[in-house]
């Protein structure tokens, strides 16, 4: 279960994966119909089929509703996971089955480059990046990069 935020509302939801049927069960409260891979969700408009990769969303009155990860991308940002923590963030694994959602400030602290993904937990670049001349929260490719982008920036400027 992951907590997604619009600009008026908090609500929850949780990313149909294909393979999260335990998830989606704890979820939804109720055993759950799957076929060819699509589950079958009960919302106010009657059943409707969420395909893998779409996100089933918990409304305000407790119902339940599939999203396109498109139009979810659009609408929503999903927060970070950190307990109290309203940051938007983003996705980040150590390998398949441990994806987390985090912040940037959290993301940093759990080993993780902002820019590509990358764990980078313990690597002295990352965690002393100050001291190595590499942007904080990013890997040293990551860092080489914003620092090239800066440096065209200023050139413009020049110019
Ligand atoms: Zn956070
Ligand atoms: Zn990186």
């Amino acid at each position: 279960m992951l907590r997604i935020q619009n600009k008026i509302t908090q609500k929850e939801a949780i990313q149909w994966t294909g393979k999260n049927e335990k998830e989606l069960y704890n979820f939804l409260g109720k055993m759950l119909t799957i076929y060819g891979g699509r589950v079958q969700i009960e919302t106010l408009e009657g059943t409707m089929e969420a395909n893998k990769g779409d996100w089933i969303i918990k409304g305000l009155k407790g119902e339940f509703y599939p999203c396109k990860p498109n139009i979810f991308e659009q609408s929503y940002d999903v927060l970070c996971e950190e307990k109290g923590c309203n940051e938007p963030a983003q996705k980040f694994s150590i390998e398949e089955g441990t994806e987390e959602y985090l912040c940037f400030k959290h993301a940093t602290e759990s080993g993780f480059c902002w820019g590509c993904g990358s764990f980078c937990g313990g690597m002295e670049s990352f965690d002393f990046a100050e001291a190595h001349g590499n942007v904080r929260g990013y890997c040293e490719h990551c860092s080489d990069e914003i620092k090239m982008d800066c440096g065209e920036y200023d050139d413009e400027e020049v110019q």
